[in-house]
Order: structure tokens, then sequence, then C-alpha cells
């Protein structure tokens, strides 16, 4: 539905954009998740219209909206964008500023924008609501007005720059789940940017991570997740331990005992830098936290039986779960571990015994980062 080839944007000097490529497949949300300034907002103002590619091209389905001497103007991509900073029109009501969203033939057709406002106003659950302006609606609700904005004109692509970066916490999480659901219920292909890999995981059926301009994997979330390419990436994307260890065989040997890697990472066939662990290799495991448990007595612990002997040195209580920093008693290896559920089990201090749980992981050599 949308592609993206092969492009690159400099502003003067400064390199903003190497060579990315990607495609969105129609009514799939694509995430662009990367840590600030690697470019995901210049990438998105390039697929709107706002900026022209230095090189490459951007295609819709099979019009090509830019490059190869091609231009199309933001106003005719039928994409639609919903922005940070929402761009509401304060002296406007909420219906004068959804219409505003209409292509200036249908909004001076009354009968038209009636009908495709009430619908679009509907769609975001704002009914009611028509005749206040901005400042009379809650954060939410303004959010709401910028989404049923950039739906009324029926866009085949609509793009998302942080929408929810000014919510507080409960309200981001409310309008994210009331977004998603409706970009799934109305089959619109989405482009979405944030810096936050909740959000991404969440939202997006396809997350393409970026870096330093450049585009370091395109992923299923759970792929991401459980077979990053680099260790920044994995540590990226989540919590994680990089185990030193040696390969032996469809292992990896290190100090909290041998832990399986994944079949294609062990034989050396994966493409990428963490699959060419071979025999002898140094290597860095990757071992979430929620792939370790903790035993003992209590909260005070008191390691029983088998297990790698450590001590609690942090408890961070989540609510849900509990992190938890141990020191392993043997080499003084720092490891987060991550235990479920709403009581946490032991205290600062206590002794517990360590065991991983998890399936089979992934490795990097140990030089990579
Ligand atoms: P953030 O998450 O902080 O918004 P980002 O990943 O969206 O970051 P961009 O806003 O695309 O990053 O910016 C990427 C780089 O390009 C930054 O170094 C920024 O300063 C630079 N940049 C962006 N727009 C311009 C411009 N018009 N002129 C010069 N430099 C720019």
């Amino acid at each position: 539905m949308l592609s993206v080839e092969g492009v690159s944007k400099s502003f003067g000097s400064v390199h903003v954009l190497e060579d990315i490529t990607f495609s969105v497949p129609r009514a799939a949300t694509l995430v662009l998740l990367g840590p600030s300034g690697c470019g995901k907002t210049t990438l998105l103002r390039l697929i709107a219209g706002l900026e022209r590619p230095d090189k490459g091209e951007i295609w819709r389905g099979e019009d090509l909206l830019s490059g190869d001497g091609t231009y199309v103007d933001v106003r005719h991509r039928r994409i639609g964008m919903v922005f940070q900073d929402l761009a509401l029109f304060p002296h406007m009501t909420v219906f004068k500023n959804v219409a505003y969203g209409l292509p200036p033939g249908q909004r001076r057709n009354r009968e038209i924008r009636d009908k495709e406002v009430a619908e679009a106003i509907a769609l975001v659950n704002l009914e009611g609501l028509e005749h206040r302006r901005p400042h009379q609606l809650s954060g939410g609700q303004q959010q709401r007005v910028a989404l049923a904005r950039a739906l009324v004109p029926r866009p085949e692509v609509i793009l998302f720059d942080e929408p929810f970066a000014s919510l507080d916490t409960s309200l981001r999480i409310e309008v994210r789940s009331e977004v998603h659901e409706l970009l799934h219920a109305l089959g619109t292909t989405a482009v979405f940017v944030t810096h936050d890999q909740e959000e991404a995981f969440v939202i997006g059926e396809e997350v393409v991570v970026m870096k330093d301009r450049r585009i370091v994997q395109h992923d299923r979330p759970s792929v991401l997740y459980r077979r990053p390419v680099s260790p920044w990436v994995g540590l990226f994307v989540g919590h994680a331990n990089m185990l030193p260890a040696t390969v032996q065989g469809a292992t990896a040997r290190t100090s909290i005992g041998d832990i399986d890697l994944l079949a294609d990472v062990a034989s050396g066939s994966a493409a990428d830098a963490s699959g060419s662990a071979s025999e002898g290799d140094s290597v860095n495991v990757l071992v979430r936290p929620e792939h370790l448990q903790l035993l003992g007595d209590g909260l005070g612990g008191g390691s029983n039986g088998s297990g790698i002997s450590a001590r609690v040195e942090l408890v961070e209580y989540h609510g849900h779960d509990t992190m938890y920093a141990v020191k392993l008693a043997e080499d003084g290896t720092m490891l987060k571990v991550l235990v479920p559920g709403s009581s946490p089990q032991f205290d600062h201090g206590a002794d517990v015994a360590l065991h991983y749980i998890g399936p089979p992981t992934t490795a990097f050599p140990a030089e990579t980062g």
C-alpha cells in the first residue's frame, strides 16, 4: 500500500536519512521506532509530502508520490496526518475543525460536508460536542478531534507522529487503545512514529527500528523481542541481560549454566550479526529478565537446593510484577530478574537461588555493540 524505496535526505550538511526502504501492507499499522533524533519525523514528513527526498522513491499503491522527477503535492496525496501538537484551530468549533479536513470542493457542498463530518465525529465518539471549541475539551477529546479531521477525507494512509505524547499515562493508554481499535475496524493503512517501545509493540503489526539515520531491523514485535539483530536492538525493545558465554554445540555455556540457543543461531545460518555463532566462539547471550526465576524461603531468601547463588541488591515493585537486580555470588555479575505476581517475594539483601527458565535464545559475537 505504501512503499519507501532507497530514500535519503539531508538538510545542508546534516544527513538525516540514509537509504531507507520498507513497505506497509494494506490495512496494516507499521510503527517507526527509534531514539530521539534518528530521523523518524523527517521520514513521516517525506511520506506526507511536506519535504522532498534527495534520493529514492515513495509510492502509494501504484502511484508514485515522490522521486524520479515526480512530486505529488501534500494536498493530493490522500494521506492523513495526526501530529503531536494537533494543530487544532482554537477559534473554530469541533465541527468546523473536522470539516477543515475535507478537500475544499466537499467542504463547500453543505450536504456532503454535514454527512461526512457527522460520520467522522461519530467514529471517534464525539457526538454532542460538535459546538465546543478546543479549549472546552479534555486532552483526550482534542486528540479525537485531530483524528476525526484526519479521517474525514477518507485517506488511504494515515500518519501519526507521537500523537499521545502530551497525554498523561492513563489517558494515553486509553486513547491509544481507542485509536488501535478504530484503525483495525476501518482497515486504514497507518504509519505511526514513536520512541516508546511499549507503544510500538501495542500498536504495530510491524515495527521498523531506526538508529542513526538508518533502519536496523524490520520485523513483527514478537520477532524483534525474541530475535533482535544486535544487542542495541535487544536492549532498546525491552529489559535485557547480556551474559558472556562460550558456544558449545547448540548451547551457550554461561555463569548461570548452559542455555539453549535458537537453532539458526547455533548453526550459524542466520544472515545478520547475531547469527554467526560457531563452536568455541565468545558470545553474549540475550537473557530476558522474565526468563530467570528466583527461589528462596520467604522474603529473606535463604537458598534451598539447586540453582545459582545470588543476593538481591535492588527491588522495584510495579504492582503486577517486581523487577529485582541480583548479584551472582560467584563472580559478582549483576542480573535483572522479573518476577510476576502482585506481592514482592524477596527483600533487599535476600539470598536466593537463580534458574534460567526461558526458551532457546539468541547470542551476539562478544565484540558487537
Ligand atoms: P524526535 O523523536 O526527537 O522527534 P526524530 O527521530 O523524529 O526525533 P527528526 O525530527 O526527524 O528526528 O530529526 C532528525 C535530525 O534531523 C535531527 O538531528 C534534527 O536536528 C535534524 N533536522 C530535522 N529537520 C531539520 C531541518 N529542517 N533543518 C535542519 N536539520 C533538521
